[in-house]
Formats: structure tokens, C-alpha cells, sequence
């Protein structure tokens, strides 16, 4: 039979957007989202799971909505990175998991560290990490003990509530907000109001993917709002009114893009309305087929920013916003490392652990440190690191001192301060390469060998072709493959990209440039000694390179 022709234009095939009349689930995950809510998943783990145990587990509930508890399964120890793409889940699977904590703003009291604290050390083996989106994550958690740690975090304002999952997640905001002296505007407020109207509410429970909020007046622009689903970034308008800008659509994994500059202008009090806009415009209009495309960055990609604005205003917000002004440069370092002074005249001291790697222990002694030294006030940040805050001008030497000693830099050298890393195959089933222990050597290892060097420069270290390290917009980003070695032999590695600069451009893939594991300190070293040796006064790695 001859093939059809027909004028007619070609019907785009839907991508499962509930607000063009998608309603039946076209994936395994939408069907699971739409036979229950993942916030239900919550009274199944007190009531049942805890109870009768990890056998017990309906795989549809491990697999998927724990998630919105942030809950995952750990993967099980001793399975190399090259079984990690063809091995089932539940080969994968450990019977233990990750938990998340959500810290938003990333602003803790005492009371709230020594909680996580007593988790670690009662129920995660001393685990702890802090990510970078300012949560912190336990491992070797069992189901048994999730409801006496739910209770704990919840006694001190705590909760692992929609901290992963196709949620709202965490919204990240400067460390320094209220206290540093060059910030446009505090945006704690406005923090809470969003995380207080719509963390754990059913209107937002089920969203094609996950989505990412930063809101933040930090000049530094550390929150990295190129890189959020939606970012709020302070700005003073003509008339000097403090508000914010907005941009929506950022993103990594494996199709990178940079969020899109709205350009309108929003008043303080009209964020937590304007975040819910853009929020319900992802869950009508996001993409449902494929997880892959499904991302709120899909969307604005394909629509515009125009667009974006548009069915904002005219959809959702029932008014038209103002134009308004684009946010300052962001600093060199995005980060809050060193001692600084705080705009009430005390000072905040940041501090660095090796790619964000802390433990039960020494979260206590950061605690007692925070009370000693300060007010007790510590924030996570953006870059793996913390930060105490309010402590008086004569006893920042003395805190540092008391930092050393745990190994706690609050002048690190650059490869302390600017490498990050995932959580990498220790943990994580997507991993197919080990990532936090190989930074950290790789960290003392460039110290050792490249003592004097002080260029800002970030390496940032993946354990797959996933982007939770971010590796696309680092100096160095190091993407955790198998290779080749000189014997022939598959081993784990890296491919390299180069001249990342976020917000400007993604890291040069180069092809075939490729290290193993093994010789990872050294090809990194070859490149910073070149590029020490070789750059013009200014130079950046990223014009350099
Ligand atoms: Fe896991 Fe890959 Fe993310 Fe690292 S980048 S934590 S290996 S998914």
C-alpha cells in the first residue's frame, strides 16, 4: 500500500502534559505517582514497614515513593562499577539507605546538629555527609529505626520530607542571609513562607520531576541560580525598591542547560505567589513520557522565556509583573570560606571539610564550637562546606584554632576549598566509579605537590554521567567511567571536561581525554602546573583553557 500523504501538519506527539488533557500515566513512574501519592507512603513506614521489616516492603513503595521521605536504598557493597548498568535494582540493592535531611536555607541551631548528630551515631554508623544543596545525608539507616528518627528530627524542626522524589526539594539560600554586610536582601522570609504554604502539600506532591528552588540576596550569587529548576536572586529596582529577579529552566545531567532570566521585577511579599505559579505551570505543563526529558528546563528550552512569563502572568498570577533589573556579577568564589565580617560587627567564620565528608562526632564538636565561640548558628553551604556564625571579633583566631584541630580549615588551600564531590559507587547505585575517598586523596595530594598554588580553580568530581557534583560547570569536572589502562585492562576513570563557568559555559568535552583512577593526581597536576605557568595576569582557568 502506497504511503499516506496528507497535507495536514503532522499532530505532535503529547508528552503527557496534564494541561493538554494527559491524564493516563505513560510510564512505569507516572502510573506508580498516579496509584498513590508518595506522601502516603509515610504512615505505611510507621505503621507497617518499621514493624514487620525490609522484606515486607512493597517494591513499588521502595523504589519509588520512599523517595518522597528521602529515602533510597544504598547499593550493596562489593559490586563493581561495570555491573552497575546491567544489574536489576534489586541486585543492586542494599538493605540499608541513604537518608536526607532537608536544611533549608541551610540554617541550623545546636539543638538541630546534635539531633543529626545522635542519628548518625545511634542509627548511620557515624555517617555524614553535607551535599551540595546544603542537606546532609546519613547512610546505613534501617527501616526499623526510621520513626524514632523522623520523631528526633521533627522534636528540633527537622524533616526528610520531600527531600527527594519529583518534590519540591530543599530550597537552598545563602548561609550568610541576615548577617553579611553586602547582601541585597535577607531572603530567609521568603524561604519560609514557601517551604511553610507548600513543603508536604498535595498540590505539589506530584510533579513530573524533580524541582529545585534557590532563593538567596547573596552577592556571590553562592546559591548558583544558573543551575536551579526556579531561583529567586535579590535585585534593587530603578526606584530602589529591594525585590528579586527570576530565573527558571536550570539544570545539568546529562542535557545541560542555564536557566532563563525572566527579567520581571518581584516584590518580597509577592515570591511565595510567584513561586507557586511556576511551580504549577511545571506540574500542568511539564513533559510526563520520558523521564529524561522531563525537567522543568525541557519546558522553558522549548517555550522561551517570553512564553514562560506569559502563562506565568497571565495563567497563574492573574497580573502582569514589572520589568525589572538583571542581578550584579557573581564573585570569583561563590563560596563563604575564611573569616568575614557580619553587618552587626561580629564576624562568621566558614570551614571546610574535605568534599562535604563530616560524621556524628564531629558534628557535636561543631555544635559545642558554635556555642563556645558564637551564638550557635551554623549553615550549610552550597559548596559542601559550613559556616559559624556571630562570633566576636577577638575569638576568630581562637576558633579557627579549635577548627585545625579537627581538621577543619578555615583557610584551605584552593584544592580544599573548591573540590566537590558525589556520593560516588561507596553508596550509590548509578556509580560506577568511587568519588569522595578518591577526591579526598587527590586533594592531599595536590597539596603536597602544588603547595603555593592559589588561583581559584574547582574540581568537581562525578561517580557517573549523572551531574550531582556538577561537574559541567567546574574548572576540571571529572565524569566517573571505565577505561582502558595501559594494560589493556578495564579499570575505573574519568573523561574530562574542561572551562566550566557557570552561568557562561558548560566544561569542553575533549575527546578521548580520558585518566584512570590511578593516575588522576597526576594528569590533574600537569594541567594546573600549565596553567599556573602559562596564564596572563587575571587569566581565569576557564580563558585559559
Ligand atoms: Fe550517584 Fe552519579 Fe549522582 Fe554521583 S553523579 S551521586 S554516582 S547518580
Amino acid at each position: 500500500m502506497p504511503p499516506r500523504v496528507s497535507n495536514q501538519p503532522k499532530r505532535k506527539r503529547g508528552e503527557g502534559q496534564w494541561a493538554l488533557g494527559y491524564h493516563e500515566p505513560l510510564n512505569k513512574n507516572e502510573e506508580n505517582k498516579k496509584n498513590d501519592d508518595g506522601l502516603n507512603v509515610r504512615r505505611r513506614i510507621i505503621d507497617i514497614y518499621s514493624k514487620a521489616g525490609f522484606d515486607s516492603i512493597d517494591p513499588a513503595d521502595l523504589r519509588g515513593r520512599f523517595r518522597w521521605f528521602g529515602l533510597y536504598t544504598q547499593r550493596r557493597p562489593g559490586i563493581d562499577g561495570g555491573k552497575t548498568a546491567v544489574l536489576e535494582d534489586e541486585e543492586l540493592d542494599d538493605r540499608y539507605f541513604m537518608l536526607r535531611v532537608r536544611i533549608d536555607g541551610g540554617q541550623l541551631d545546636p539543638a538541630q546538629l546534635r539531633a543529626i548528630a545522635d542519628i548518625s551515631n545511634k542509627y548511620g554508623r557515624g555517617t555524614a555527609d553535607v551535599t551540595d544543596r546544603q542537606n546532609i545525608q546519613l547512610h546505613w539507616i534501617e527501616i526499623e529505626s526510621i520513626p524514632d528518627i523522623w520523631e528526633r528530627l521533627e522534636a528540633v524542626g527537622l524533616s526528610t520530607m520531600e527531600a527527594c522524589g519529583d518534590t519540591p526539594r530543599v530550597i537552598i539560600g545563602c548561609p550568610l542571609a541576615g548577617i553579611a554586610e553586602d547582601e541585597v536582601i535577607d531572603a530567609t522570609p521568603q524561604i519560609r513562607d514557601v517551604h511553610d504554604r507548600y513543603i508536604g502539600s498535595p498540590e505539589f506532591s506530584n510533579l513530573p520531576r524533580k524541582f529545585k528552588s534557590a532563593m538567596s540576596g547573596c552577592t556571590a550569587h553562592c546559591t548558583v541560580h544558573e543551575i536551579n529548576d526556579v531561583a529567586f536572586v535579590g535585585v534593587v529596582n530603578e526606584s530602589g525598591e529591594v525585590g528579586y529577579d527570576v530565573f527558571v529552566g536550570g539544570g545539568l545531567s546529562t542535557n545541560p542547560m542555564f536557566a532563563q532570566r525572566l527579567g520581571a521585577f518581584v516584590k518580597p511579599e509577592q515570591a511565595h505567589e510567584v513561586w507557586k505559579g511556576i511551580i504549577a505551570i511545571f506540574r500542568d505543563y511539564g513533559y510526563r513520557r520520558l523521564r529524561h526529558r522531563a525537567r522543568i528546563k525541557f519546558l522553558v528550552s522549548d517555550w522561551g522565556a517570553e512564553k514562560f512569563r506569559e502563562v506565568l502572568e497571565k495563567e497563574y498570577l492573574g497580573y502582569a509583573l514589572p520589568d525589572g533589573p538583571a542581578p550584579a556579577a557573581p564573585l570569583p568564589r561563590r563560596d563563604h570560606v575564611g573569616v568575614h565580617r557580619q553587618k552587626d560587627g561580629d564576624y562568621y567564620v566558614g570551614f571546610t571539610p574535605k568534599v562535604g565528608r563530616v560524621n556524628g562526632d564531629l558534628l557535636h564538636v561543631i555544635a559545642d564550637l558554635a556555642e563556645e565561640y558564637g551564638s550557635g548558628r551554623v549553615r550549610t553551604t552550597a559548596e559542601q562546606k559550613l559556616v559559624i556564625l556571630d562570633v566576636p571579633g577577638d575569638r576568630t583566631e581562637a576558633l579557627t584554632a579549635a577548627l585545625a584541630e579537627h581538621d577543619l580549615q578555615v583557610e584551605p588551600s584552593t584544592f580544599r576549598r573548591q573540590t566537590m564531590a558525589c556520593t560516588g559507587i561507596e553508596y550509590c547505585k548509578l556509580a560506577i566509579v568511587e568519588t569522595k575517598q578518591r577526591a579526598m586523596d587527590l586533594i592531599d595530594e595536590l597539596e603536597q605537590r602544588l603547595p603555593d598554588f592559589d588561583q581559584p580553580l574547582t574540581i568537581n568530581v562525578n561517580g557517573c554521567p549523572n551531574a550531582c557534583a556538577r561537574i559541567q560547570v567546574a574548572d576540571i569536572g571529572l565524569k566517573g567511567q571505565l577505561v582502558v589502562d595501559d594494560d589493556g585492562r578495564q579499570v575505573e576513570g574519568f573523561q574530562i571536561h574542561l572551562g566550566g563557568q557557570l552561568g557562561a559555559t558548560f566544561g569542553k568535552k575533549v575527546r578521548g581525554l580520558k585518566t584512570t583512577s590511578a593516575g588522576l593526581t597526576d594528569y590533574v597536576e600537569r594541567v594546573v602546573r600549565a596553567y599556573d605557568a602559562q596564564r596572563a595576569e587575571g587569566e581565569t582557568f576557564a580563558q585559559w583553557v
